[in-house]
């Protein structure tokens, strides 16, 4: 097993007199794949979000290969980093969203050069090459010239991808990718996924896909009202749950 890439330690978020997350933990190895299910409403996103800091957390700490996100330690006390620190930070973690997200006014090659240079610095023509690796891996090295609203939802999901393995993230996040797909589009993206995963790409994937989670997933985590449930590999979380509000959640999707 590798070392922890990422820490999330006692994270407490509310949003008004609304508690989120409720002291969450979690531990994701370097090279694993942790898929987290739960009901709508559950805070899924939002530790997501507090992953990559798009969320501040109130409580607790979350560490990213041994950085704290959004703070630093010193002399016993955690200090904001500036808006640059943080946006440095983010290049580590990428975020897959439920929507793509594409720049519609970019080609689908420059949607994946941009980062790299502004955010990088990366030399365009190195970008551009990595860019077109990077979309031949997901299957479409035809479409580097086309627009986002030129290519299905599936490819334009590919897109967004390719786009976050651009900036070579330390982990991938991903929140319900398949989610705005037609059923039909939803297995060329999986599939994406799965090439990663078996490239020891770290993962943190959510998902209602069943079949999915147990076929990647070295660990299922469930979450409801703002907690970790349960947690394992996914023949015990998915076959053999010991908690009752897993087994009522499970029985409605299954
Ligand atoms: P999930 O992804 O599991 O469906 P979310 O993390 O999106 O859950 O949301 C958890 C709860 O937090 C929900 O009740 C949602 O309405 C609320 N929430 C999420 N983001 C905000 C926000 N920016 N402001 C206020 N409430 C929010
Ligand atoms: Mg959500």
């Amino acid at each position: 097993m590798g070392d922890v890439m990422v820490d999330v330690h006692h994270v407490h978020k509310s949003f008004g007199p609304l508690e989120v997350l409720c002291g969450v933990d979690l531990q994701v190895r370097a090279g694993e794949v942790t898929v987290i299910l739960g009901p709508s409403g559950s805070g899924k996103s939002t530790l997501l979000r507090t992953i990559n800091h798009l969320e501040k957390v109130d409580r607790g700490w979350i560490g990213i290969d041994g950085e704290l996100i959004g703070y630093r330690s010193h002399r016993g006390r955690l200090h904001e980093l500036k808006e640059k620190e943080v946006r440095r930070q983010r290049t580590h973690v990428g975020f897959v969203f439920q929507n793509f997200n594409l720049f519609p006014h970019l080609t689908v090659l420059d949607n994946l050069v941009e980062a790299p240079v502004s955010a990088l610095r990366r030399p365009r023509g190195e970008a551009q090459a990595a860019a077109h690796r990077l979309l031949e891996r997901v299957g479409l090295s035809d479409k580097a010239g086309a627009y986002p609203r030129q290519l299905s939802g599936g490819q334009q999901q590919r897109v967004a991808i390719a786009r976050a393995l651009a900036l070579e993230p330390k982990v991938l996040l991903f929140d319900e990718p398949t989610s705005a797909l037609d059923p039909e589009l939803v297995g060329e993206v999986l599939d994406v996924i799965k090439d990663l995963a078996r490239a020891g790409t770290t993962m943190i994937i959510v998902t209602h896909e069943i079949g999915f989670a147990r076929e990647v997933a070295d660990t299922v985590v469930f979450m409801d009202g703002g907690t970790v449930v349960e947690q394992g590999p996914p023949a015990a979380v998915l076959d053999d749950p010991q908690h009752v509000r897993t087994r009522a959640f499970l029985s409605k999707v299954l």
